[in-house]
């Protein structure tokens, strides 16, 4: 071989060997790129795992707020409710009670009607009283007056009659009875016979039987006296004489006289109290009180 044939061969071989080198490079870089690609996709399937979980964890979060959100509002409409009914409820029950009590009702003596009757109609001594507070009852009530007016009516009474008080006072407000008053016999200082002058009807009075040291039935609160003037206490002496109490009703002890508030037989009153178990002191024997109605008890 000539010397320049060797030249060629030798550049020849030395070219194919770099040629080969560079085909190894070549391919040691593809699989270079190959793994990066390949490491690309794995962050990238990472990531898109990151963020979906964070998605999910986002979404749940959203998903707890507004379950608790909404457990909240619940809760407040359901309390918003309870306080709701529980105020109807109050309400109803306050109507129910004042229509229960309306204009005519009775109720145990309060502290006001105590300090209004203590030291006149209910004496203020060191003995005690042959009555206590506790027995008694305060009634109030409508009553049409002699104008035809309705007014309030105020009586203290045995709570044994009270409810008899009640229910016959509604029924002659219901038939209008006229009534000229009602009113404490402690707006006359506890005077009997001042009351019975200006034809107020009364009830409770600690006092004694007028002309005798026996306690009268107002003492108990177990009587009562109905438009009075008209229908005054008479009592006829064993002389034949005869005392009228108030002392301007001597006009009306004559019954067969014709005159308006007669309390008789016929009368609403007597209808309507004797029904109730009230004994009328129109039927007595000796003496005579139209005015009054009493029961036992
Ligand atoms: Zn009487």
């Amino acid at each position: 071989m000539k010397r320049k044939h060797a030249w060629i061969l030798l550049f020849a071989a030395v070219s194919l060997c770099a040629c080969g080198q560079q085909e190894k490079m070549q391919k040691a870089e593809g699989v270079r790129l190959e793994a990066a690609k390949e490491m690309q996709t794995k962050m990238t399937e990472k990531e898109k795992e990151m963020t979906q979980k964070m998605k999910q964890e986002a979404a749940a979060r959203e998903a707890a707020e507004k379950a608790a959100a909404e457990k909240a509002a619940a809760e407040k409409a359901a309390a918003e409710k309870a306080a709701a009914e529980k105020a109807a409820a109050e309400k109803a029950a306050a109507e129910k009670a004042a229509a229960a009590q309306g204009d005519f009702y009775y109720t145990a003596l309060t502290d006001e009607i105590k300090a209004r009757i203590t030291g006149i109609s209910y004496p203020d001594t060191a003995e005690p009283l042959q009555i206590s507070y506790q027995e008694l009852a305060y009634v109030h009530v409508l009553h049409y007056d002699f104008n035809g007016n309705v007014k309030e009516g105020e009586l203290v009474c045995n709570q044994a009659i009270a409810r008899d008080l009640t229910e016959i006072f509604q029924e002659l407000y219901r038939w209008k009875y006229p009534i000229e008053k009602i009113r404490l016999v402690d707006e006359y200082g506890g005077n009997d016979e001042r009351s019975m002058e200006d034809n107020n009807t009364s009830c409770f009075n600690y006092r004694v039987i007028s002309g005798t040291t026996r306690l009268s039935n107002h003492s108990y609160g177990t009587a009562i006296d109905i438009n009075p003037l008209y229908n005054p206490y008479v009592v006829t002496r064993s002389d034949g004489t005869t005392s009228i109490q108030p002392a301007n009703g001597t006009a009306y002890a004559d019954r067969n006289a014709e005159f308006s508030y007669k309390i008789d037989h016929e009368d609403l009153c007597y209808r309507l109290f004797t029904q109730h178990g009230f004994t009328w002191g129109g039927d007595w024997k000796n003496t005579k009180d139209y005015q009054h109605f009493e029961k036992k008890y």
